[in-house]
């Protein structure tokens, strides 16, 4: 099996048949935007790291190298474009004010690696990784994301536990600070490791992940993000997207349209006549309450009314009678079925399950009606 990366992992994990179009049959991703700018961006911290000896690049060089590196795929308009470009030339101006000053060498930059996870390879690239002063390691990914990232986001994000086992490898040396850096706000959002737990979930999953693309298992999965770039390969979205196929021997397009709306149609029709059903039943139940009657008339039917309660046992109550005799474990779950299992098991003392039989309630009561004709009353 070729060797994963954490995109893979994770689109694989959102979608698998996403991941199997994309990855196995090699299906070409349309060009977006927001992907050109982030690649731009990444290009521009890379050249202001990666260098022999400081000084970093100056300023202009830096805007020089924007200018060279902008990618115009994928953009709605020139007029997005431009805003972009713009946006982009000030991020870029605010990252070298803060870096350039303090600047130091870190000591990886775009560093590519290849790690075993049980049988299987995980590569990537990981944007930079810098040595603290305490001798251990940071390590830190460019995002051009619009939000900041929250602390559960990165307490949680796989792909700075992939790198973390990566760097780790590669280095023997402890990685102290995991950092997600906006772009956007220049804001290093950072986090302290993950400890040997996390590391082994993330061993775990990428195995799971693996396991399941050797075993072709590859369903399509539906999420906020759909369509995604290949909505025509989709059983969810194929028919929208993919009109023209040949005939079906079921039923034609035509006459599934119209199957599609008349059961919309039908499922609200249903509602509102269950909302009707619900309001006269409620009436014809006061009715029969206030007049003490278990039935009432209409012209050509009669309803027999009658309150339906349904008995049962508080678990509160239970638990309180049976965990102090060691019983409550044989009815976990507080499964009603095993309750009165229980009350019959002649082996449990006598009293006890008096007890227990004598905690049963009424739990839930509602009025019920029967419709008779009067023909066959009569
Ligand atoms: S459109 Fe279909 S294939 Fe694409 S991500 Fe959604 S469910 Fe998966």
């Amino acid at each position: 099996m070729k060797a994963l990366s954490y995109s893979q992992i994770s689109l694989y994990q959102s979608c698998p048949l996403c991941y199997k179009l994309q990855y196995i049959d090699g299906l070409e991703t349309k060009d977006k935007g927001y992907f050109s700018f982030g690649t731009t961006m990444h290009d521009c911290a890379e050249r202001f790291f990666k260098v022999k000896v400081p000084p970093p690049p100056s300023l202009e060089e830096m805007l020089a190298f924007y200018e060279r590196r902008w990618l115009s795929d994928g953009y709605e308009s020139a007029e997005e474009e431009a805003e972009y470009k713009a946006y982009g030339r000030e991020m870029l101006a605010k990252f070298w004010e803060i870096h350039h000053p303090d600047f130091r060498m870190p000591i990886a930059v775009e560093h590519k690696f290849f790690i075993d996870i049980g049988n299987i390879k995980l590569t990537g690239r990981i944007d930079r990784v810098d040595k603290m002063d305490s001798g251990g390691l940071a390590i830190i990914d460019y995002k051009t994301n619009k939000e900041l990232f929250t602390k559960e986001y990165l307490d949680n994000d796989l792909q700075l536990t992939l790198y973390q086992l990566a760097v780790e490898q590669s280095w023997f040396l402890p990685v102290e600070r995991l950092t997600l850096y906006h772009f956007r706000s220049n804001t290093p959002c950072s986090c302290p490791p993950r400890d040997e737990v996390q590391l082994e979930e993330a061993r775990r999953l990428v195995l799971e992940v693996a396991e399941g693309i050797q075993a072709g298992n590859f369903p399509a999965v539906e999420s906020g993000r759909c369509p995604c770039d290949f909505p025509e390969h989709c059983p969810y979205y194929k028919q929208k997207f993919a009109p023209e196929r040949g005939e079906t021997d079921v039923l034609d397009e035509a006459a599934v349209g119209g199957a599609v709306e008349r059961y919309v149609a039908l499922q609200k029709e249903i509602k509102g006549l269950e909302l009707e059903l619900d309001e006269l039943k409620a009436t014809i139940a006061d009715f029969c309450q206030a007049e003490g009657l278990n039935r009432v008339y209409g012209t050509n039917h009669a309803l027999t009314y009658k309150m339906v309660e349904r008995a049962g046992f508080s678990e509160a109550e239970v638990r309180a009678l049976l965990e102090p005799e060691g019983l409550w474990p044989r009815v976990l779950g507080f499964d009603q079925y095993k309750l009165k299992e229980l009350i019959k098991d002649e082996t449990v003392a006598r009293e006890l399950r008096q007890k227990l039989a004598e905690l049963r309630q009424v739990v839930s009561a509602s009025p019920q009606l029967w419709v008779r004709r009067q023909v066959e009353e009569k």
